[in-house]
């Protein structure tokens, strides 16, 4: 398996966003990303799906010097006010914001056209000072999509925004604002999974570039390239990337529908080399995958550095190791089994890598 790291949930200036596709593709170049999925509101942008490559006059030499940029799109019905149940859309070849009025259907059609479908800032607060309402999900009875959201960069913004000098703060120091996934989402994944339903876990950064004005003070806050090294998923594939655009892209989207990744905070460090998997008598796991709980599972997790380590199980510990590079344990019981790794930074534990599950079955 080969891992890359990806960015997703992110607005151009198709939708609210400030930049273009081809300044998304050089922040994502120039943050060593390997792919980016652009997700405009209620628009399948057309046409711009493809590798891009370093501008010549870029003066730095990145890690990579390609990125593949696909493009999905986020539906929520306008007409509903306030305006919750974003969802979203990922691998349809056709616009489906048709559809945005009716979460059910708009699942269904996502299914039927053959993508996938995430529920986004399943829990976004509303933040007065700036006049943002709480835009979450409500619409749970809901079945059939692929998975959620579980850490979303601008919402957890939101957290924090509690006057308009926090967010003066926080648009010049961005570095505090992040901590973990919002802790009822969490909760609520956790709670799916101890019913022993199946849902991916994706992280998004939902940027969007905001230009902000404060008198005569004017400043593009949390640009592109911020968001790129903040909350990503690493995606793991059966072979490198080809540079083959319907190849690659297949690849990304099989993974991500099997939950073949995890979501990481990697400004602290970066999270590239974490492994989570599974050794039973016949088979083997990685996270996503199922594997018969018969004599025994044995979990491994393995990290390049050492932090804290959390093995969690249908949403209760059963196991910690503090300041440590690998763990490992056997499962003999069947359930959803998934790791959390938190790391200090800026004076505080932070959450740094949020597994999907080995469904011990
Ligand atoms: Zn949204
Ligand atoms: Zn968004």
């Amino acid at each position: 398996m080969h891992e890359i790291v990806v960015n997703l949930h992110m607005h151009t200036r198709y939708s609210d966003g400030t930049g273009t596709h081809k300044d998304i593709a050089q922040a994502a170049i120039k943050a060593g990303l390997d792919a980016v999925i652009v997700t405009d509101h209620n628009v399948l942008v057309q046409g711009v799906e493809g590798y891009y490559r370093l501008d010549r006059s870029a003066s730095n030499s990145p890690r990579t010097s390609r990125v593949l940029l696909l493009v999905g799109q986020e539906v929520h019905d306008q007409d509903r006010d306030p305006q919750k149940n974003h969802l979203l859309v990922l691998n349809t070849n056709r616009d489906l914001s048709t559809l945005a009025d009716d979460p059910q259907t708009l699942i269904n059609g996502v299914a039927e056209a053959g993508g996938l479908s995430f529920i986004a800032h399943p829990r976004d607060p509303e933040a007065p000072a700036f006049n943002e309402t709480d835009i979450s999900w409500e619409a749970w009875e809901v079945q059939g999509y692929t998975g959620i959201e579980l850490w979303n960069g601008l919402s957890e913004l939101k957290t924090v925004l509690h006057t308009k000098l926090h967010g003066a703060f926080y648009a010049f120091f961005p570095q505090f604002i992040g901590y973990s996934p919002i802790r009822e989402t969490l909760q609520r994944w956790d709670d799916f999974l101890a019913e022993g339903r199946r849902v991916v876990a994706i992280g998004g950064s939902d940027a969007h570039a905001l230009d902000m004005h404060m008198g005569r003070l004017h400043r593009v806050i949390f640009p592109y390239l911020f968001h790129f090294r903040t909350v990503n998923t690493h995606v793991f594939i059966p072979e490198p990337l080809t540079g083959d655009v319907p190849t690659d892209k297949k690849m990304i989207y099989d993974a991500l529908a099997a939950g073949h990744c995890f979501v990481a905070y990697d400004l602290p460090a970066p999270t590239c080399g974490f492994t989570f998997k599974g050794k039973g008598l016949e088979q083997s796991a990685i996270m996503g995958d199922e594997i018969s709980s018969k004599r025994g599972v044995t979990l491994q997790a393995h990290l390049h550095q050492p932090a804290d380590i959390r093995l969690i199980k249908d949403g209760r510990l059963v196991g910690a190791w503090r300041d440590s590079q690998a763990c490992a344990y056997t499962a003999t019981e069947p359930g959803a089994y998934r790791v959390e790794v938190w790391r200090s930074y800026l004076g505080r534990k932070r959450g740094w890598i949020f597994s999907n599950p080995i469904y011990v079955r």
